[in-house]
This record gives structure tokens, C-alpha cells and sequence, in this order.
């Protein structure tokens, strides 16, 4: 039988697949334990990534080359009348949820991750640590991983406390195909990272890979994120109710959205969008909405149990590190572990110490970059410096910017 360590990682998606590769280059057997029945490829959108990020994957010798995402150089802001506004150089690539899962996923042994396993309860004691999964099953370990999202089972479980809280707004999403461009509004958007500010709003848009993660011109994909105030205990509830009158909570799945619910989305759209923008966004057959949450977790370890991704911090999206910190706190957990030798105790106490102070920066970070939004039912002159509408150029230089050049993140 072989002696090596085990780690029981609860969550499949992009979080749980970090902590298995990293728990894997320190020699540890690993186990992923996903909830949802199969692949998770189809999930998700286009997100921005960060230098981070990609030297994260190489590190994990994957192949993290320029086909993962699309190089933008710019950032523009469009007025109302569709006229440039502003504009400022900044490269970034942005890719795909999905292409990133492909390549942890498909880089991880099959039969180490098991679909349609949801965690129920925990057990943990001197020696070891046991996985209780819906269908009764069991599993022993040194050591389990919760990375299982924002409304994590094992956090659940630990420090029921820590709940996520509303940011008063939702964010539209949808991603638009580069071939139903019109050839003008491809010459001069296609490539830019896009942003539209409302008044107590901001839409941003940049391109993607598309189907299939597709990188080549022509088949690429143009993702939109726009974030509208919404109030959480009428407007929300109402906008999750389908057509037959239930409500779904704070969550309504894409399809079930009502038409009229999408219909007002695309009338809004074109009157405070710039006309190019809104354009391709009422052109989306499925836009969606997210409702935008944050959650700190008081603790990232409690015993033989660590917690990480969102399942521990969740900073709003205006930061763009999601992908990002997780993939960070997963090298952190394995590089604390191999360091402190047998000593898990020591290990897990070490992540916890660097992990919680990173995810409360980029928590306070992006709780700031989107308090003008949340701020839009208080009467203007009640609101603080820092729910006052931010230049363009100051939302334009940190909206998904670079850890790097952060100071308050990059310590
Ligand atoms: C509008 C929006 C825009 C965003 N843009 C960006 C961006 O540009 N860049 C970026 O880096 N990030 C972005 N993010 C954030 C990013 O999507 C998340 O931070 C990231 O996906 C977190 O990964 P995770 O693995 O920790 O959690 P999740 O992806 O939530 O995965 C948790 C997994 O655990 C599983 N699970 C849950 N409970 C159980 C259980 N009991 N047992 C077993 N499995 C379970 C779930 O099925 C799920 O697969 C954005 C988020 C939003 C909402």
C-alpha cells in the first residue's frame, strides 16, 4: 500500500483543479470530488487574466501559450453618442472560464476526479479526515480542500457565519459571436477592451475565445459584463421570477429568464450604451445576470480541512482575480505544505496567515471600485469620497488591472 499523503479536494471547477495539480507536484495523491454530474466545460464566459495567472500555469507546466486567450493593447471609452472619450494603453489577455478549465482538466489523471459527488459532512480526527457524500460513500484523507464555491458545503460546515453579501447590483452578461460583427464596428472595436459608464454604472466588453475556445480571427467571441444597480428585496426577487411566477432566489438559470425581463434589458441597453455597443448586445439571443456578492471567510484552516478559491474570499468581479487568487492560494497551500515537512499543522496555519490577508485586499480593493454603483439609492449628497462616480481614466487604469500594479495588493 503506498504511504503517500492524500488529499480529498471537494469542488471540480477551476479552484479544485489548481489544488490538485499543485498537491500532485508535492508528491501527494489527490482525489477532485465535484458535485455536478458532468463536464463543466460549457460554464461560464469570458474573463480577464492576469500575468499571474499564466506563469501560475506554466509553473504547473501546462501549456499557457498566447492560444489561451486574446491579446487586447487598449482600453476605450465610448460615450453615450458612440464618440471616443478616452483612451489608454494597457495590454491584458483575456480568455475563456472554459478554456482554462480545458487545460487544468484535461492536464489532471480521469480517474482522480469524480463527477456526481456532492460532500455532505465532514469527520475529521488525530489521524485523518473523512469525506460523507450524498449517496453515502466515504472517503479517508490527510488532508481536504474545500473549494467549492461561493456557497461552499465546507465552510458551511465550519463557520456557518461567513455568508455572502449582497453588493446591490447584478451584472449582465452574454457573449456575442465575431462573426456577426458588422465590418465597421469590427474595425473599431473588436480588439479594444470596451467600457460604456452610465451614470451608476459601468459596462465593459472585450473579445474572448470563442466556441470551442477558438482564438483564430474570425471565430472568436465578445464577451459584455454590465453592472445595474438592483435593489435586493423587490427588483432582485422579481427579476428571478419566471413566467409560470416562481421565484428561483437570488439566481434565475438563462433560460428561464422572463421575455420581458430580457426585452426591457435591450430597450435599456439602447438607450445608455453607446449605439455600437448596444448594437451587438440586443443582437445576444441568451444575455444572463449575475447577482454580485463578496464573502470573507474568517479562517482558511480549521484542523485537517483548508479552504480555498471562493469558497474563501469572493471579491467582486471589478478586480478580475478570481481565477487568479485561487490558482495563488492553491500554490501557496502546496508550497506551505512541502516546506514545513510533516507538519500539516504548521503547513495549513502559514496559508492561513498569507491567504487571509491577500483575499482581505482584494475584498476591500473591489468592495471600493464598486461603491459608486451600490451607492445609487443613497441622495447624492449622503454619499461618502468614495461612492462618488470615479473618473473614466481612474475606472479605465484599475478595473481588472494587473495585481502588480496595485499597491494595496501587491503589499
Ligand atoms: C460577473 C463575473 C465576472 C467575473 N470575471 C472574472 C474575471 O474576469 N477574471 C477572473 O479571474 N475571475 C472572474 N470572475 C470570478 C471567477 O469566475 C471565480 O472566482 C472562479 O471561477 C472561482 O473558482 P472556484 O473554483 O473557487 O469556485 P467555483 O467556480 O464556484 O467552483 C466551485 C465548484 O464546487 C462544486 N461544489 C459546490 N458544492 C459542492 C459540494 N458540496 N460537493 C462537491 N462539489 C461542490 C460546484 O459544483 C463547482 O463546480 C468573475 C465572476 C463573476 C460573477
Amino acid at each position: 500500500m503506498s504511504n503517500r499523503r492524500r488529499a480529498l479536494v471537494i469542488g471540480g471547477s477551476l479552484g479544485g483543479l489548481f489544488a490538485a495539480h499543485w498537491l500532485r507536484t508535492i508528491g501527494w495523491d489527490v482525489a477532485v470530488f465535484e458535485r455536478v454530474d458532468d463536464d463543466l466545460a460549457s460554464r461560464g464566459a469570458g474573463i480577464g487574466t492576469h500575468e499571474e495567472l499564466l506563469a501560475g500555469l506554466r509553473r504547473l507546466g501546462l501549456p499557457a501559450d498566447e492560444s489561451i486567450g486574446i491579446q487586447v493593447r487598449q482600453r476605450i471609452c465610448l460615450d453615450r453618442n458612440g464618440r471616443r472619450v478616452r483612451q489608454l494603453d494597457l495590454p491584458q489577455f483575456m480568455s475563456a472560464w472554459a478554456r482554462i478549465y480545458r487545460l487544468l482538466k484535461d492536464g489532471f489523471p480521469a480517474a482522480g476526479y469524480r463527477f456526481g459527488a456532492g460532500l455532505e459532512r465532514i469527520e475529521q480526527d488525530a489521524s485523518g479526515v473523512t469525506a460523507v457524500f450524498a449517496d453515502g460513500s466515504r472517503e479517508r484523507g490527510d488532508l481536504l480542500v474545500g473549494a467549492d464555491g461561493i456557497r461552499s458545503t465546507v465552510r458551511g460546515l465550519l463557520a456557518p457565519e461567513a455568508q455572502p453579501r449582497y453588493a446591490g447590483y447584478v451584472a449582465w452578461r452574454g457573449m456575442a459571436d465575431e462573426w456577426d460583427f458588422p465590418p465597421e464596428v469590427h474595425a473599431e472595436l473588436f480588439e479594444q477592451y470596451t467600457f460604456c459608464l452610465p451614470e451608476g454604472e459601468m459596462m465593459l466588453s472585450y473579445p474572448v475565445p470563442g466556441r470551442d475556445n477558438d482564438t483564430r480571427p474570425g471565430r472568436r467571441g465578445y464577451n459584455f459584463i454590465w453592472y445595474r444597480p438592483t435593489e435586493e428585496l423587490e427588483e432582485l426577487p422579481l427579476l428571478c421570477t419566471d413566467a409560470a411566477g416562481h421565484c428561483h432566489g437570488q439566481a434565475i438559470p438563462p433560460p428561464l429568464i422572463r421575455p420581458e425581463v430580457i426585452a426591457k434589458f435591450r430597450s435599456d441597453a439602447q438607450a445608455l450604451l453607446a449605439p455600437q455597443i448596444a448594437g451587438i448586445v440586443i443582437r445576444i439571443a441568451q444575455p444572463f445576470f449575475q447577482a454580485i456578492f463578496d464573502l470573507e471567510s474568517p479562517n482558511l484552516a480549521w484542523g485537517r480541512v483548508a479552504l480555498l478559491g471562493d469558497a474563501a474570499f469572493v471579491a467582486r468581479p471589478h478586480v478580475g482575480m478570481g481565477v487568479t487568487k485561487a490558482a495563488l492560494d492553491a500554490e501557496c497551500l502546496a508550497r506551505a505544505i512541502r516546506d514545513s515537512g510533516d507538519d500539516l499543522g504548521a503547513a495549513l496555519a502559514r496559508y492561513d496567515r498569507e491567504r487571509r490577508q491577500f483575499g482581505s485586499r482584494i475584498v476591500a480593493r473591489a468592495r471600493r471600485l464598486g461603491a459608486y454603483i451600490e451607492a445609487q439609492r443613497k441622495p447624492l449628497a449622503a454619499r461618502t469620497d468614495h461612492e462618488r462616480q470615479p473618473p473614466p481614466e481612474t475606472l479605465m487604469r484599475e478595473i481588472g488591472s494587473m495585481a502588480v500594479n496595485l499597491k494595496e495588493i501587491a503589499g
